[in-house]
């Protein structure tokens, strides 16, 4: 892939936060950008401009009708200095299976992980060090097809930018959130486009996120449209760990998100290094387990917290059910500490999982 790079000169170039700066999470950015556009059934012009607004014609039909999804990746400085992307091939992946449910071109894997490291590579200098911090990697694409008819755009932006950030959990890993336990929301159905990262799921998951802050909890925990099963959080996978130590993660089915994290740890099982596998979860049998202590502790799969543990499930009628003993439990603690000792390199990751960014 031949890149354009236009790049701003040094003396116009923002200074990265200073060490130990607050980060916070995905309000920072960078110096640029990469785009690349998609018209007449091909991608072109790739480049790396400044980080700006983007010109858009109000009848882009992303504006209109949802053509958008995005992905969520993170890269971490090692104490060698280098910068080493986390698993970005099967976000990549992911990329075409959303541009798959929603009508959309898929963007060649390697051209993908070229334009992500190339981007790096330019503003490696924002990458920050500090434990447990990283850079997250937002790759996009949306609709840009001046139109109003309802079907596929002819044309698209894919857009990565960068958002150096701080460690997910600053005062280490001890916060347990609530999860709303309710039918009166759903995530996604079956045929649906819940395998997706598509813009519009996560747009219809901010009344239910609302309505689960009104309950006192911090996410709601999704069921099946059934209402049988469980399913996940609004940007986690769901698990809970059995009495002997076992991680259990929904089936997939293909309502829920594959998420890179429970891919990942459903690995590392597979590598004798967890014990993890996936079942259909009956709701009912799951909150009898955690009522009487078969199920010792839960929480979420997901890139930006890795592992966030629920202390207690929260019911619409005020009744609570604690988990564990409603703090962060070990089983948890442990795994969260080697997934994210094997992504800074304090740990050896299985093969494949961390890619070094080339000085261009
Ligand atoms: C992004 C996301 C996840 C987590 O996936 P990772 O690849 O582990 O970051 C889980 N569920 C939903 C609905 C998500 O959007």
């Amino acid at each position: 892939m031949r890149i354009e790079y236009r790049l701003l000169p040094d003396c116009e170039r923002k200074e990265p936060p200073a060490p130990g700066a607050e980060l916070g999470f995905g309000q920072l950015r960078t110096d640029h950008m990469f785009l690349m556009n998609y018209s007449d059934g091909g991608w072109h012009s790739p480049r790396i401009v400044p980080y700006g607004p983007l010109e858009l014609q109000p009848g882009a039909m992303c504006l209109h009708y949802g053509q958008t999804f995005f992905e969520g990746i993170k890269a971490f400085k090692h104490a060698d200095g280098e910068i080493y992307c986390f698993r970005a091939d099967k976000n990549a992946e992911r990329m075409n299976h959303s541009a798959e449910i929603l009508c959309m071109p898929a963007i060649p894997e390697d051209m993908q992980l070229e334009a992500i490291h190339r981007l790096l590579d330019v503003d490696r200098r924002w990458c920050p060090s500090e434990p447990q911090s990283s850079m997250y990697i937002r790759p996009f694409m949306f609709a840009t097809q001046d139109s109003l008819g309802v079907k596929p755009s002819k044309e698209y932006l894919y857009c990565v930018m960068l958002s150096p950030s701080g460690a997910y959990y600053k005062g280490g890993f001890s916060h347990a959130i609530r999860l709303l336990v309710t039918r009166k929301y759903h995530r996604a159905v079956s045929g649906g486009t819940g395998t997706a990262k598509a813009g519009g799921n996560y747009g219809a998951s901010l009344r239910p996120q609302e309505y689960a802050k009104s309950f006192g909890a911090d996410q709601v925990l999704y069921l099946s449209a059934d209402n049988g099963a469980i399913e996940e959080v609004g940007t986690m996978n769901h698990y809970h760990v059995l009495k002997d130590g076992a991680f259990i993660i929904p089936d997939f089915g293909d309502s829920i998100l594959r998420s890179v994290t429970s891919l990942s740890v459903l690995e590392l099982a597979a590598l004798g290094k967890a014990r993890a596998r996936q079942e259909v979860i009956r709701v009912d049998k799951f909150l009898d387990d955690v009522a009487s202590g078969e199920i010792i502790e839960a929480g979420g799969f997901g890139t930006a917290a890795v592992v966030s543990p629920v202390g207690e499930y929260v019911f619409e009628d005020g009744r609570t059910l604690t988990v564990g003993n409603g703090g962060v439990g070990e089983h948890s603690r442990r795994l969260y500490e080697m997934y994210a000792a094997m992504q800074t390199g304090d740990l050896p990751a299985p093969d494949g999982w961390l890619r070094q960014v080339k000085h261009y």
